[in-house]
């Protein structure tokens, strides 16, 4: 059974590529102190950190929005046969899911009409391309790929000094739909229709968005990796390893989390495990994340 839910008319569904224990909690957020993080092992214990590993739980997994009229998959993941070096596990994987796991909603890679990357690192971009007979091609041959301008523009210009800087994906999976004419280059606070709009998130890349959806009253937030753990409700300031600025990171953060606090906004973070999607509720002097199964 894929996860899915509905706000307002648009159907979503999460297509999980991985899930399980992945990074070291001290390598993923160096700006917490380890006693600091011991504080919270009682309720992060097993659910969020294996114990004894010092793993965070977490999932690689792509939204995929059914509206009225469009597919729209939202990042993409590892993919397959890529070659990384920030983090081992993902270079040369083959043979996940994530494929069949859409194709259980029902639609095939065909079916696709847009893919929007809240940001280009190698965990969202992945599956933009597959590698057919040596080649990167589109793996969604009929979508259109949306990125914001900022992101766009910051790592195509860095990855000209080496692709080392983007660990190989901006090379592997974001050029090639360019040279197939895939790609539009939109605003960072591009409004795709009345009900799916980007929202300005910086700091974990320089142009992350957020993807912020209405319908039919109902409201939802794509978060993207403005949050990676569940910790980083209860501890605002703890950014990844992976931003660009921390600083920024955590003032992004905490903007989104008193933004959203106690509101009717589901919020639908990328790496946090199932069932991934819930609500921001105020917990003494920090926030909680209450899922929704
Ligand atoms: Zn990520």
């Amino acid at each position: 059974m894929v996860p899915t839910g509905k706000i307002g008319n648009i159907t979503w569904h999460r297509i999980v590529e991985a899930e399980g224990p992945e990074f070291d909690i001290n390598f993923l957020l160096p700006d917490a102190p380890t006693e600091a993080i011991n504080a919270h092992r009682d309720w992060m214990e097993p659910r969020f950190l294996e114990p004894g590993t010092n793993k965070l739980i977490m999932a690689t997994q792509s939204y995929l929005l059914r509206t009225l009229h469009h597919n729209i998959l939202i990042d993409t993941c590892v993919g397959n046969d890529k070659e990384r070096r920030f983090y081992p596990p993902w270079s040369g994987q083959s043979g996940t899911k994530f494929v069949d796991n859409l194709h259980a909603t029902g639609l095939y890679v065909d079916d696709i009409d847009f893919v929007i990357c809240t940001h280009l690192h190698a965990d969202h971009v992945g599956w933009n391309t597959r590698l057919l007979e040596g080649c990167w091609v589109p793996t969604f041959p009929n979508a259109r790929y949306v990125f914001a301008k900022s992101e766009y523009e910051f790592w195509v210009d860095l990855n000209k000094k080496g692709k080392k800087y983007s660990d190989g994906c901006i090379d592997d999976s974001v050029l090639p739909l360019v040279e197939a004419g895939l790609v539009d280059i939109v605003s960072d606070d591009y409004k795709f229709n009345e009900s799916i709009w980007f929202e300005r998130t910086p700091g974990h890349t320089p142009g992350h968005v957020s993807i912020r959806i209405r319908s039919n009253g109902a409201n939802a937030i794509i978060a993207g990796d403005v949050l990676h753990t569940p910790l980083q409700l209860r501890e605002p300031r703890w950014s990844a390893i992976g931003c660009s600025d921390r600083l920024k990171s955590a003032e992004t953060r905490c903007a989104f989390l008193e933004r959203y606090c106690d509101t009717d906004t589901l919020i639908m973070p990328e790496h946090f495990p199932s069932p991934s999607v819930g609500y921001i509720r105020r917990d003494g002097g920090s926030y909680g994340f209450v899922f929704s199964d």
